[in-house]
């Protein structure tokens, strides 16, 4: 209940902006999300702790850190008027059905703007994106590479009308902000906050929470993506006028890029499962999982060293 009391507390101020938003979140969204420390013998082996951070069980519809970033970027479309929330994104992807889970809880109108040809049937995503009043829409690959450009976007102003824009990936300044509510969630000491890292997003606003000397990992789940380091800091320019925090982005735990696999991650989830109990989503966490036990193995945290692992997700 004490969670309870927190989150709407936390959103009384905009109340005015957002008829009935507060209590809706404080009784559908469990937030401050659950903290669980994970004992584990290779963990104890090494001396080093590990707390689970628990954004999954923030809500059953909406992955924790999809969720966290379009918090205030709902208030944001509500505060000025708009009726619509437009986004982009793959034919696979967590962000557009999170936005059209959102959208239909808040009663705001989305629409997803979908890389590439349509497909029937629609798959279970985009089925679901529709079941929950999102309005899809389908831009060939050479357009959408130009999602962000002005001419673009004016063109789908007037097709659709005025909206609030949310990027690719739901990854702006205000995801940042309620990315950053993580770290303070947190009320034991830790020296280590790990999270997977898709557009960088999630990262850029955990590292601007911290406090002291603790740090930020950010384990890649796209292969070769060293651009991530120049995207969170160009988001937190964005969004704070400068970098903050300290953080770095691990980039060997890709498992082949996004969304490959190699049977060495299946059989760490598996084992993992057998152990804990707690079925890890293979696209992020699994892999975030993975690099920390082994990095953990290669004794590169210090002994004594206390790590929070964000579980993202899944749904
Ligand atoms: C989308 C997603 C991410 C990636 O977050 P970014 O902010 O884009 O880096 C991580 N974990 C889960 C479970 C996700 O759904």
């Amino acid at each position: 209940m004490a969670g309870h009391a927190h989150s709407v507390a936390m959103m009384s101020g905009d109340t005015t902006e957002w008829p009935d938003g507060a209590e809706k979140i404080g009784s559908l969204f469990r937030l401050p999300s659950p903290v669980e420390e994970l004992v584990d013998s290779r963990l104890q082996a090494r001396g080093v702790r590990l707390l689970l951070k628990r954004d999954d069980l923030i809500n059953p519809d909406i992955p924790g850190n999809k969720w966290r970033k379009l918090k205030y970027n709902m208030q944001a479309a509500r505060r000025y008027g708009h009726k619509r929330l437009l986004t982009f994104g793959g034919a696979y992807s967590n962000h557009i059905r999170a936005t059209a889970a959102a959208g239909f809880l808040f009663g705001l109108q989305t629409i997803g703007i979908i890389r590439g040809e349509k497909r029937l049937p629609l798959n279970p995503v985009l089925a679901y994106a529709v079941e929950h009043g999102m309005i899809l829409d389908y831009m060939d690959r050479q357009t959408y590479r130009r999602k962000r450009e002005r001419e673009v976007i004016e063109a789908l102003r007037d097709r659709f009308g005025d909206f609030y824009l949310v990027p690719e990936g739901g990854s702006n300044e205000l995801a940042l902000r309620g990315c950053a509510e993580i770290p303070g969630e947190i009320t034991e000491d830790f020296n280590f906050i790990c999270c997977p890292c898709g557009t960088g997003g999630t990262l850029a606003g955990i590292a601007a929470g911290l406090r002291g000397d603790q740090e930020a990992i950010g384990f890649a789940v796209l292969k070769g993506a060293d651009w991530l380091n120049d995207d969170v800091l160009r988001l937190q320019e964005g969004a704070y006028g400068g970098p903050r925090g300290r953080w770095r982005i691990n980039l060997d735990y890709h498992f082949g890029g996004y969304a490959k696999t190699k049977p060495e991650l299946w059989s760490f989830i598996k084992d993992f499962e057998e152990r804990h109990g707690l079925c890890l989503d293979w696209l992020y966490v699994g892999k975030m999982m993975y690099g920390i036990f082994d990095l953990v193995e290669r004794r590169m945290f210090e002994p004594g060293a206390t790590i929070v692992a964000v579980i993202t997700g899944p749904i």
